[in-house]
């Protein structure tokens, strides 16, 4: 294989590929800022144990998809898969715990060895938020209404559903999970290998399998919202009147689990049908034991990830971006007079693009293909005459302009 191909499942982005990419992030970060969240940015690798810790030994994550590798100085380390475990652990080793409630945002690359499709990388990139020290229904509620009002301002709306559902609290879980071997002990024969081994140590985790056999057997499966206890139906109800209160949509979901311990409460998830298998594009859910469990203090928490790279593709087409403006000198006399000219007009605030050499057919052309607005031609008249030709690319129209008076004439039509 030669070394001079990216590695697969990789990309390299440009072009409108990144301008899609970056209005996602900058319009997730915009409207996060509005319900004060604030920035953060961890490290791309922490200590292997950090995600071990989070994820927890029996996760897909942990088990198959992470890039792990030893240091010169012999510890384990790994490339991030998302950005939760991240956030916590600065949470702790950063004493933040007098400082709750706490809103961050984040964004950057995550990295897992899965098999590359559409919508599936193993470089990818993630926005996300994370609301640390409040236990009750509002903060999940607001988490949820911050997911759809983002994909609302990426005029997303339309294209997604909003999944909840509740795993309710420790007592609800373990009366449930009890309920749930009783089920698929009953079935062994019709789950996946993985799923059997699932059922001794994460029972809830088979509801999330994507095995066709497992689906199947998932159908008839007691069902969570059955099983909560009164405390959490409650909690439960009250999400949910949060929301139809802000008029978001949603429909409840039972087989959504998030299935690790330390998750309770809401699940929730925005997914669409436009992108074949790979369709959840935000999900998160409350995780009220993380912190404590990777020896933090006791801090409730909620958050949710969303792809980047998936809600790129899904987004409608983007408004063009300002057009430059061309600077078109037409001999090497006037060439200086160019790049005095375009350092004025680039100090003034403007956008420009010089065309570099050719014959003033050449430069029109490239002119054109920068979609340019305008090209200020400076030919022998014009350097003579202290003006240049402004010609608006749209009509064809063209004055003359004094070079002094460029900036000002140009930033009219900016
Ligand atoms: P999936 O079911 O698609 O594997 P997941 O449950 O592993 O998703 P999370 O860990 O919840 O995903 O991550 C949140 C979001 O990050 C996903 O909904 C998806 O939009 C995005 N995502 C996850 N893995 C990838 C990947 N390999 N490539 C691109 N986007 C991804
Ligand atoms: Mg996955």
């Amino acid at each position: 294989m030669s070394q001079l191909q990216p590695i697969k499942g990789t990309h390299d982005l440009m072009f409108e590929d990144i301008r899609r990419h970056r209005h996602v992030e900058e319009t997730a970060f915009e409207v996060a800022s509005r319900y004060g969240y604030g920035e953060i940015a961890t490290p791309v690798f922490e200590f292997t144990d950090v995600f071990k810790r989070t994820l927890g030994d029996t996760s897909d994550i942990v088990t198959k998809e992470m890039y792990t590798f030893e240091t010169k100085g012999g510890d384990s380390v790994t490339l991030r898969p998302e950005g939760t475990a991240g956030v916590a652990r600065a949470f702790i080793s950063g004493g933040l715990a007098q400082q709750t409630p706490l809103k961050f945002f984040y964004r950057g690359p995550m990295f897992r060895y899965e098999r590359p499709q559409k919508g599936r990388q193993r470089q990818f990139h993630q926005i996300g938020v994370e609301l640390l020290g409040v236990p009750t229904p509002q903060a999940d509620i607001e988490v949820i209404a911050l997911g759809a009002h983002i994909l609302k301002e990426l005029r997303l709306t339309g294209a997604v559903t909003l999944e909840i559902n509740s795993l309710g609290d420790i007592e609800s879980r373990a009366a449930y999970r009890d309920e749930l071997v009783r089920y698929f002990s009953a079935r062994t024969d019709q789950l996946s290998a993985d799923s059997r081994e699932r059922l001794a140590r994460n029972p809830l985790r088979i509801l999330d399998s994507k095995d066709p056999a497992d689906k199947a057997a998932v159908v008839d499966a007691p069902r969570f919202t059955d099983h909560l206890n009164a405390a959490s139906k409650d909690f439960f109800q009250q999400v949910q009147d949060g929301l139809a209160a802000l008029d978001i949509s949603f429909k409840v979901t039972p087989a959504l689990v998030r299935g690790l311990d330390y998750y309770g409460h809401t699940a929730f998830e925005f997914t669409t049908d436009a992108l074949g298998a790979q369709g959840t594009v935000l999900a998160g859910g409350r995780y009220d034991g993380l912190i404590k469990q990777m020896g933090g203090p006791v801090t409730p928490g909620i958050g949710w990830a969303a792809g980047v790279e998936r809600l790129a593709m899904l987004l409608p087409e983007l408004a063009q971006a300002n057009r430059p403006i061309a600077v078109i000198p037409i001999g090497d006399e006037e060439t200086k007079v160019a790049l005095a000219v375009t350092n004025t007009l680039r100090h003034a605030g403007l956008s420009v693009d010089i065309a570099y050499s050719g014959n003033m057919g050449k430069r029109m052309t490239r002119a054109n293909k920068i979609k340019a607005a305008f090209a200020v031609i400076l030919g022998s008249d014009e350097v003579r005459d202290g003006v240049a030709t402004v010609r608006n690319l749209d009509t064809g129209d063209q004055v003359k302009v004094a070079q002094a008076d460029l900036a000002r004439h140009l930033a009219a039509f900016k």
